[in-house]
């Protein structure tokens, strides 16, 4: 048997242009491809598309994507596969992408339709085989569509998890451990660790303090401004909001509104295809400028993209409430440094040289990644460890991260590698 190798192009001790390039049999493996947005977005080393076999997309978010429709510029390009949801949803989030960073991409929206058509759907559970390497999708409960993917060759299985969650959020079910655990004993475990260092406050706490702050807010006659990522966590605050307190008035802004419709041609991806049904009928769509005003002027919730007060509509009722004393900014996601959600936080500004901001300032963690308690559960419950049989390869958190979550495991007796970027691994 040959041996595995992972080259690791990107997305090592950084959260970020993923891209894992696994060897098994002489065949050639692109775990995800994504890249790293900044003002300028960073890219993972390269790779010829010639020689890459298969691409297995685990979703969309583009430190996951954002190069997909670069393998398609090609003559030859190879097969890719996700799951039948995130190829439609890649479209939404590339083509956005492009409208602030198109110019430093090495592809233009030609090789996107074709990265969107060329996706082979999979279904959760489904197998298919790649010159003799079988390739299963097993749900990972990050996003709805988002999957993990199990390797298997003649004698040797691989794990790459990509994002995961393994608690219930209100969108989408926790990942499909048991599958996992079917799969068991597995040699090579590529797992995220974006949460490595830090374990999640209860997630029913957080709902129940996040809907009673809205509620507060909006019964002294203010307006909440939500920003969230248009994918995802939109429609999880949108179930959260509708489960609760459905009574109040919420809207929905931006492109929120065009992936949430797309969702219900994919309901089997959902947890509860009911509950998202109505939360979305229960949400008002701003259709322009004119509801825009209307709102800020009678009251209520709004949930708009971006989730980081970047751009998007979100970015403009910031601006309109930041003076409001009766109104809120509840921000319900990660914020990067350096961007206006993390100035926010920090230092109670939209920007480092704006005047302080009036409206109440909260944060809630509505994490779709496994936390750190979430992540030693799910990696010592995988692992085989006689004769240190699974190696884990800890990719996609921060430095800090990564290694707090590298010696929680080694003093567990877990074989832990935790590569940087550019390395070649002989497993
Ligand atoms: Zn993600
Ligand atoms: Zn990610």
């Amino acid at each position: 048997m040959s041996r595995a190798k992972l080259l690791c192009l990107g997305g090592c001790r950084e959260v970020g242009r993923s891209a894992y390039l696994l060897s098994l049999e002489n065949r050639n493996f692109l775990l995800d491809y994504g890249v790293l947005l900044d003002d300028v977005p960073l890219f993972p080393s390269h790779v010829s598309p010639s020689s890459v076999d298969a691409m297995l997309l685990t979703h969309p978010h583009l430190d996951h994507s954002g190069l997909v429709p670069f393998l398609f510029s090609s003559k030859v390009t190879p097969r890719a596969y996700s799951t039948r949801l995130c190829a439609e949803i890649l479209e939404y989030l590339v083509l956005d992408m492009m409208k602030l960073s198109g110019n430093f991409l090495p592809y233009e929206v030609e090789e996107l339709y074709k990265a969107v058509d060329g996706i082979r759907p999979l279904g959760y559970g489904e197998e298919v085989e790649v010159g003799g390497i079988a390739i299963r999708a097993l749900n990972a409960g990050h996003v709805p569509g988002s999957c993990m993917f199990l390797l298997r060759s003649k004698g040797f299985k691989a794990l790459y998890t990509g994002d995961f969650n393994s608690i219930e959020t209100r969108l989408v079910n926790p990942v499909d451990l048991e599958s996992v655990l079917s799969e068991c004993p597995i040699d090579l475990l590529i797992v995220e660790s974006t949460y490595g260092d830090r374990p999640h406050e209860d997630r029913a706490l957080t709902e129940k303090s996040f809907v009673e702050s809205v509620v507060d807010c909006v019964e002294g006659g203010g307006v909440v401004l939500v920003p969230a990522f248009a994918y995802g966590r939109a429609q999880e605050i949108l179930c959260v909001l509708y489960k609760y307190a459905s009574d109040l008035t919420v809207y929905l802004d931006g492109m929120a509104k065009q992936i949430s419709l797309e969702l219900l041609s994919f309901k089997d991806f959902l947890r509860s295809e009911d509950l998202y049904e109505e939360a979305l009928e229960f949400a008002r769509f701003v259709r322009g400028p004119r509801d825009r005003k209307r709102l800020l002027k009678e009251g209520g919730v709004v949930v708009s993209p971006s989730g980081m007060l970047k751009g998007g509509p979100s970015a403009f009722y910031a601006k309109r409430l930041a003076d409001r004393s009766d109104s809120a900014i509840f921000l319900v996601s990660y914020q990067i440094p350096d961007t206006p959600g993390d100035c926010l936080l920090k230092h109670g500004k939209l920007a480092p040289d704006s005047e302080k901001v009036k409206c109440d300032v909260k944060w809630f963690d509505f994490s779709s990644h496994a936390g750190r308690i979430e992540l030693l559960d799910f990696i010592t419950k995988v692992v085989d460890r006689s004769e240190g049989r699974t190696k884990v390869v800890l990719v996609h958190g921060e430095e800090r991260a990564v290694t707090s979550l590298e010696e929680a495991l080694r003093s567990e007796g877990v074989e832990v590698l935790a590569p940087k970027n550019g390395e070649l691994l002989v497993l």
